[in-house]
């Protein structure tokens, strides 16, 4: 008789081998079949993108999954993400504003090598009793085929279609997303970005750009190595990533309207770019054509999902479900969020209860956090030329991402409905709150935009040296409990709302010349509009600490530390 599984998981990349993972480790009876396209072992180096984690992620991979010793011995430990803004000439590193962590930070992410990775992420499935076959290309699913509600899935495999039989049916195809294609719920994601990347063999690092000695010893050395790097300007951003296999990543991701597609989509193109908006990169990062490992493009890479988890037994995980950016490197942070969400329903289906309103509440949340995210990265291309506006913006989308979603994983606080039911349930709930006061915050950004255009340069901004954002980074691991997480929201709440308004009173102050310490309701804030105190009655006082944090983000501020 033909094996009946719980779980068939269409796509073996890092979404679909993870959640095996993640569910086999709660409950090692979930039987679990893998059908992966690919019909070999994946080749190192040079094999996909999604090679920099951030805190979510890597919490994810080393405490959920327990892959902790195999990243500290195989993979590189990352030293945060690292920011090069435009001094108008960028032929020399060391004049160039640099924001990033200066000393060895205590909360780990790492660097990794995609290739390495998924070929041990495959091993280790196997090894807890994963049935995994390569070269199997899912080609369609026949949903409830009998009176057990069990589907069908259809492959190829050695040149013949072939059948499995399961439970559940997740969608982990990335781009390919047979069940979106499937069943007609892709939808548009409003943001046109396009991505081109290669990799290159050997290290690069970047302290050897420069014979700034103080500058090269401002930093212990390899810190700067392994961070990921980004050179930013107008319309665009380059990174350059540390491979542990001693192979280099770099990609360029730019604004359709300000780098067309047509200007970076071949490695020629990309070239000549490089030297017109990066010259002093393009010795370091482009060898000869022929030397190059790989170099591949993707246009317009957003995409939004109208659907994730079906209390019928199917559902979609990772790029299969919806994309937004990968500055900040949230990919995997995403599918650590979608896998977390997709083995709760799953486990407890398998232990008999009925998943039909939880699977409800989960798709809501996923959907409505992708939303709530968008502000993030929609039009925000266009701010990547001003240092001062993005040291800001980077400062104050880190406090977003540590004090609420990443806190709220550590404590399993997504899978929990009565703490979703009070984050989210009502139009005053924190969670749309949050998402209001973000949209807010994000939206003064562009306001700000025509009235900053000043160049700046020699300038080391380090984001542990602000106290609210070293607490928010460093308090993710702090185990709360479901009881009082809430409460912690709540208080990290009323920190981004003193920020917010003190964000606002600089900024104001810059551009309509209101007094710096005006009255802030953070939420109707609005630079377009006279500032009147009586509008802002309900707004918030001037917080000295709060104020002397932001201002050491204030550019026009004398004190500055000059690198
Ligand atoms: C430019 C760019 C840069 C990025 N950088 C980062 C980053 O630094 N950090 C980060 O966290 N994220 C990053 N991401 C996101 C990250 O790449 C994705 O989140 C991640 O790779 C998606 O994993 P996945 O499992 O959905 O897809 P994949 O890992 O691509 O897995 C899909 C798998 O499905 C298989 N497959 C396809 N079709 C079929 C089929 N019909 N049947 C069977 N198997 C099939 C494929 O062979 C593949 O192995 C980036 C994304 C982009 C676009």
């Amino acid at each position: 008789m033909q094996k009946q599984y719980d779980v068939i998981i269409a796509g073996g990349g890092l979404a679909g081998l993870t959640l095996s993972i993640q569910l086999k480790q709660a409950n090692p009876d979930v039987s679990i079949l893998i059908l992966e396209s690919r019909d070999k072992a994946a080749p190192i180096g040079a094999h996909k993108v999604g090679e920099s984690t951030v805190e979510l992620a890597t919490h994810y991979y080393r405490e959920v999954l327990g892959l902790k010793d195999y990243l500290e011995e195989f993979e590189l430990p990352k030293h945060g993400l690292r920011f090069f803004f435009t001094d108008g000439k960028k032929d020399e590193l060391s004049n160039r504003v640099e924001l990033g962590p200066r000393l060895k930070l205590p909360v780990p992410s790492h660097q990794l090598d995609r290739g390495t990775f998924e070929n041990y992420l495959e091993k280790y499935t196997k090894s807890l009793g994963t049935d995994f076959i390569l070269a199997a290309r899912a080609k369609d699913v026949n949903f409830k085929i009998n009176d057990d509600g069990l589907h069908e899935v259809i492959y190829a495999h050695e040149r013949e279609d072939k059948k499995a039989i399961g439970k559940w049916v997740v969608d982990a195809t990335s781009r390919i997303s047979l069940l979106k294609r499937k069943m007609g719920f892709a939808k548009e994601a409003p943001h046109n970005v396009n991505a081109v990347w290669f990799r290159v063999k050997g290290v690069i690092d970047i302290d050897e750009w420069s014979a700034n000695e103080k500058w090269k010893t401002f930093l212990a050395p390899k810190l700067r190595y392994l961070s990921t790097v980004h050179f930013m300007d107008k319309g665009y951003w380059l990174w350059i990533i540390p491979l542990g296999s001693k192979n280099t990543s770099i990609g360029i991701v730019a604004d359709e309207d300000i780098h067309p597609f047509e200007t970076i989509n071949t490695y020629e193109k990309a070239l000549k770019w490089v030297e017109k908006h990066e010259p002093q990169a393009l010795k370091h990062v482009c060898p000869p054509k022929e030397d190059l490992m790989d170099f591949r493009i993707l246009k317009h890479f957003a995409h939004d999902s109208g659907r994730i988890y079906s209390s019928d037994k199917w559902a979609v995980t990772g790029e299969a479900g919806a994309f937004l950016d990968p500055f900040y490197s949230p990919g995997s942070d995403f599918i650590s969020l979608n896998n977390t969400w997709l083995s709760d329903l799953i486990l407890r289906d398998k232990k008999g209860e009925d998943i039909s309103v939880r699977a409800q509440i989960y798709e809501q949340t996923h959907l409505s956090w992708f939303t709530s995210w968008l502000p993030i990265y929609q039009d925000k291309y266009k701010l990547m030329g001003s240092a001062q506006i993005m040291v800001v913006k980077i400062f104050w989308d880190w406090a977003i991402y540590w004090s609420v979603p990443c806190l709220l994983f550590t404590n399993h606080g997504f899978t929990d409905l009565k703490v979703l039911k009070e984050l989210f349930v009502s139009e005053k709930s924190l969670g749309r709150k949050f998402g209001k006061l973000n949209k807010a915050v994000q939206d003064l950004f562009l306001d700000w935009l025509p009235h900053e255009n000043k160049t700046f340069n020699n300038r080391y901004i380090d984001p542990l040296d602000l106290d609210y954002l070293k607490k928010f980074q460093r308090g993710i691991d702090t185990i709360h409990g479901l009881t009082n997480i809430v409460a912690v929201v709540a208080e990290n709440m009323g920190v981004l709302e003193n920020v917010a308004a003190e964000v606002f009173r600089l900024v104001s102050n810059q551009v309509n010349g209101t007094a710096l310490d005006i009255k802030v309701d953070p939420y109707i804030m609005d630079l377009k509009i006279p500032y009147q105190e009586e509008d802002h009655v309900n707004g918030l006082l001037v917080d000295p600490a709060i104020q002397s944090d932001v201002a050491k983000t204030w550019f026009y501020n004398e004190e500055m530390i000059e690198a």
